[in-house]
């Protein structure tokens, strides 16, 4: 008998028990596998396991959702697409609908120096895409040496061997050997409880490019807000500042804004509200609301003129995809016939007064964020225990936060209501202030 033909807390029980024999978890220690939260539906911000417990969903899956769960508006769009093409690879001159749609209504809502957009199947496949024409634009230009990428301590980039060569966590870069070479890591851009750091952060700027020379690094890359760094908002002059630099010593801005775009801090790209000028911007999570696996990497002016007539053999079979083209602009119709850009904005300064008083505990370092995207800092020792024993709690409680480090990282999707908004608060205030 397989689990299909159980019903109830047998099924709940057998599927737990295969999942332990068969799958291997991201995130997951091999030959340890965890007792798994099973999930089996969604609706709005809020998921059902197996067993029917119901749980508010505080970090939106991993922060992809921001239209919420279960909308049959989304599944339609697919369904539609796939019963007239599922898909063709759009490699050479092959092309599809939706996504000459998809690339032309980016491309309206991108920051202006935008001109073009090579469709992927999510973050990390972004970055490694954003890395690679960085450095053979700077290659195709007649500058070959020029292929050292500036990346930053805390950053997250992704699991390939070029987003994770420029992910900046110790933890998840330990055991695989030699990672892609040329990569340069700067300061964590943290300032913590609005101290005064961008000075310090962009003369260490300065410094690195001339010791390493400003004619050999190819690119910068960032988020605008550190996610799973920490959910660590720039100071206000940080990004205006550190692109100034950028800019005159000729090179690139690549901004990871995977988690940033479609609304998570209340613009379609981060970027704007930073004041940021990218050359490259990588997104993926809530451009489909995670509804299907999609990414998108929007190439501005400067990088396209340096690459112009540069043989671009980079490519993964999925890129294109019509049925996540599809998905993508009704994920964007209702981001924009709900208003949920305007929504992260008060919902978020809702959730960060509401958490903002345990700043006064011993226990807690900062409570920080903008729009949707807060963190609750622990600190002492045992932090990262204590962060995971939040989230331990919380969900005991019917409540999903995450731990990241000793941060407790809060991304609700955008159509959560205040009701339950104030309980996520109250149930995280709970379990943070017993830590
Ligand atoms: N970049 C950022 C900022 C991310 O937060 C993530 C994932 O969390 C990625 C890249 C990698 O994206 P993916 O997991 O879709 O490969």
């Amino acid at each position: 008998m397989t689990t299909q033909e159980h019903v109830g807390t047998e099924r709940a029980e057998l599927l737990a028990e295969a999942d332990k024999r068969t799958l291997i978890h991201p995130h997951s220690v091999i030959g340890a596998p965890a007792e798994p939260l099973v999930l089996d539906r969604g609706e709005g911000a809020v998921v059902w396991d197996v067993n029917g417990k119901s749980y508010i969903d505080g970090t939106c899956g991993l922060w992809q959702c921001p239209v919420g769960h279960g909308r049959d508006e989304l599944a339609a769009a697919a369904a539609e697409q796939m019963g007239r093409l599922e898909f063709y690879s759009s490699f050479g001159d092959y092309s599809n609908e939706p996504a000459i749609r998809l690339a032309e209504r980016l491309l309206e809502l991108a920051p202006p120096n935008m001109r073009r957009v090579f469709l992927t199947n999510g973050g990390s496949e972004g970055n490694e895409t954003a890395i690679k024409l960085a450095r053979l634009a700077h290659h195709h230009a007649g500058n070959p040496e020029r292929f050292v990428i500036l990346a930053r301590e805390g950053g997250y980039h992704g699991m390939g061997g070029g987003s994770l060569a420029a992910t900046g966590i110790d933890r998840l870069r330990e055991g695989y050997g030699p990672l892609m070479p040329g990569i340069e890591f700067l300061a964590k851009p943290h300032s913590v409880r609005g101290a005064d750091v961008t000075d310090r952060l962009v003369g260490e700027l300065e410094e690195r490019i001339a010791e390493i020379g400003p004619e050999r690094i190819a690119a910068f890359i960032g988020e605008p807000v550190l996610g799973v760094g920490g959910m660590v908002p720039p100071p206000e002059d940080y990004w205006p500042r550190v692109q100034d630099v950028l800019r005159r010593h000729g090179i690139l801005l690549v901004v990871d804004e995977v988690v940033t775009a479609f609304g998570r801090i209340g613009h379609w790209f981060g970027s704007a509200r930073y004041g940021i000028e990218p050359d490259l911007i990588v997104t993926a999570k809530g451009l489909t609301s995670g509804y299907i696996p999609m990414g998108a990497v929007l190439a501005g002016e400067r990088v396209l003129d340096l690459a112009d007539g540069a043989a671009f053999l980079h490519g993964f079979t999925y890129n294109g995809h019509p049925v996540g083209s599809a998905v993508a602009l009704a994920n964007i119709g209702v981001l924009e016939r709900e208003g949920l850009l305007e929504r992260a904005e008060t919902l978020g300064a809702r959730l960060l007064a509401a958490l903002k008083p345990l700043e006064r505990l011993d226990r807690v370092l900062e409570v920080r964020g903008v729009g949707m995207m807060l963190g609750v800092e622990l600190t002492g020792p045992d932090a990262a225990t204590a962060a995971a024993g939040v989230q331990a709690g919380a969900r005991a409680d019917g409540v999903i936060v995450r731990a990241s480090g000793t941060t407790i990282v809060l991304s609700p999707p955008l159509v959560i209501d205040e009701g339950r908004l104030d309980t996520l608060a109250r149930v995280l205030t709970e379990h943070v202030t017993a830590a």
